[in-house]
C-alpha cells in the first residue's frame, strides 16, 4: 500500500463546483487502495483578496497578524473540501497546521517549515481516513501562525511528502504539466513527459509559473519525485524528477523567455577593479535585481563598456540611481525597454557539443540579432529585441527538434 501526497492549487479548488470534481479525484485514489494525504490551498482570488483587506488597514499592515489573516483562505478551502468527501461517503477531517503542528522557522509572510507532527496524521490515515491540511501555513516556535510565501502551499506539499516518506506527490494544477514553451506563443509546442529539477528551476525562474521555485529546491535536495498534472484534464501529466534528461536524446527540453527585461548600458567606464562593485552595490542595496551583465574588455587597460539587463518596472529607479552614484564616472547611458530573453534549457546539452552554434546560427539565419549572451551548464540565454520574440521560439523549436 502506497502513500501518496495530493495537492490541489487555488484554482482546482476555486468554486463549490471544483470542489466537489476534487473530491472525485481524491476517491478515484482511494479507490486504488492508497493512504492519502491531501494539501489545499485557499481558493483562487481569495488571498489577493485579503491581501487587499489589509492594505485597506494600514499599508504597513503588521506581519503577524498578514499572517493570520491570509492563512484564513486555506482554512475555508479545506473544510469545504473535507465536506465534499464526507458527503460522497469517505473519511475525512481538516487539519490545520498548528492542529498537527507543522513547524516553522524564519521571517514572517516567508517562513520554512522545518519540521512536522507525523503521530495524529498517520493515525488517522492508518484507521482509511483522508486528512485535508491547509497548505501554506505554520506555526512558529513563539505559537504565532506564519505563511510560507506566495504559492507557498507546494511548500506544503513538498514538506509533507519529505516528512512522511511518501511514495507519490501528486501537484493538481490548472495546466496539464510543463510544456517545450508557452503553447500561446508557438502552436507546435509540447508537453514534456519528464523533466529534471535543475531544468524546472530553470524555466521556472523564466516565466513557466508552475510551481514555487523554493518549493521544487527543496523537493530536489530531498529527491521528492513530483507528477504536476491538470485538476480538470484527464492525463498524465509532467514528471519532475532527478537528471531524467540526461537519458534523453535531446540535448534541449525547453524553451523559455522574459518579456519584461530592459537593458542598460553604461559607456566609456575605468576599467579597473572594484568598477563593477561600485556600479551593482547600490543597485542591490535598493533591491533592484540585475540579470544578465556583459563587459567588454578594452585592450589598453582604458575604459570599458557594461551592459546588464534589470526588470522593466525598475527602470526609472536604476537610472536615477546611477546617475546619483559619485563612486563611477562614465560617458553615457544607454537603455532599451523593448528587449526580451529567449533560453534553451536542457540537461542534455552538458554532454552535447555545438548547442551555443547551432542556437547562433538558427538565429541569424532568420535575422535576428543577439544583443547580450549568458549561459550557465544547462541554459543559454540571449537578449534580443522584443518584436522578433515569436519568431525566434519558433525557430529555436524546430531547430531542437521540439516541434
Ligand atoms: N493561497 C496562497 C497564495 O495564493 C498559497 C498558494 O496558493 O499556494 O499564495
Ligand atoms: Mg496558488
Amino acid at each position: 500500500m502506497s502513500l501518496i501526497v495530493l495537492k490541489f492549487g487555488g484554482t482546482s479548488v476555486g468554486s463549490i463546483k471544483k470542489i466537489n470534481y476534487v473530491a472525485k479525484i481524491i476517491k478515484k485514489h482511494h479507490h486504488k487502495k492508497n493512504k492519502l494525504i491531501v494539501v489545499s490551498s485557499a481558493m483562487s482570488g481569495v488571498t489577493n483578496d485579503l491581501i487587499k483587506k489589509s492594505k485597506q488597514i494600514s499599508k504597513n499592515f503588521d506581519k503577524f497578524e498578514y499572517d493570520v489573516l491570509l492563512s484564513s483562505g486555506e482554512q475555508i478551502a479545506c473544510a469545504l473540501l473535507s465536506g465534499a468527501l464526507l458527503k460522497i461517503g469517505l473519511k475525512s477531517r481538516s487539519w490545520l497546521s498548528w492542529q498537527i503542528p507543522i513547524i516553522t522557522k524564519g521571517d514572517h509572510k516567508s517562513s520554512r517549515i522545518i519540521s512536522i507532527n507525523k503521530k495524529e496524521i498517520l493515525k488517522y490515515v492508518n484507521s482509511g481516513g483522508i486528512p485535508i491540511i491547509t497548505g501554506f501555513q505554520g506555526i512558529s516556535n513563539n505559537r504565532r501562525i506564519t505563511t510560507l510565501g506566495r504559492g507557498g502551499s507546494d511548500a506544503t506539499a513538498i514538506s509533507i511528502a519529505k516528512f512522511f516518506s511518501a511514495d507519490d506527490c501528486f501537484i493538481y494544477t490548472d495546466v496539464s504539466g510543463v510544456y517545450t514553451t508557452d503553447p500561446k506563443l508557438n502552436s507546435k509546442a509540447k508537453k514534456i513527459k519528464k523533466i529534471s529539477y535543475e531544468e524546472m528551476l530553470e524555466m521556472a525562474s523564466l516565466g513557466a509559473k508552475i510551481m514555487q521555485p523554493i518549493s521544487l529546491q527543496d523537493a530536489m535536495i530531498n529527491d521528492i519525485d513530483i507528477n504536476v498534472r491538470s485538476t480538470f484534464i484527464n492525463s498524465n501529466g509532467t514528471k519532475i524528477s532527478n537528471n531524467q534528461q540526461l537519458f534523453n536524446k535531446n540535448p534541449i527540453t525547453g524553451i523559455a523567455f522574459t518579456k519584461n527585461e530592459a537593458k542598460i548600458t553604461l559607456i566609456g567606464v575605468m576599467d579597473r577593479p572594484g568598477t563593477a562593485a561600485s556600479i551593482f552595490k547600490p543597485l542591490a542595496d535598493n533591491q533592484i535585481n540585475v540579470d544578465m551583465v556583459v563587459q567588454t574588455s578594452s585592450p589598453d587597460g582604458g575604459q570599458t563598456d557594461i551592459t546588464f539587463t534589470i526588470i522593466k518596472d525598475d527602470i526609472k529607479n536604476c537610472i536615477r540611481i546611477l546617475k546619483e552614484n559619485k563612486k563611477i564616472s562614465y560617458k553615457k547611458i544607454i537603455h532599451d525597454d523593448k528587449v526580451s530573453k529567449v533560453s534553451i534549457v536542457g540537461a542534455g546539452m552538458i554532454a552535447t557539443p555545438g548547442v551555443t552554434y547551432r542556437m547562433f546560427k538558427a538565429l541569424a539565419k532568420k535575422k535576428i540579432n543577439i544583443t547580450v549572451i549568458s549561459t550557465s551548464e544547462i541554459k543559454i540565454s540571449v537578449l534580443i529585441n522584443q518584436k522578433n520574440i515569436k519568431k525566434a521560439i519558433r525557430v529555436l523549436h524546430k531547430e531542437f527538434d521540439l516541434d
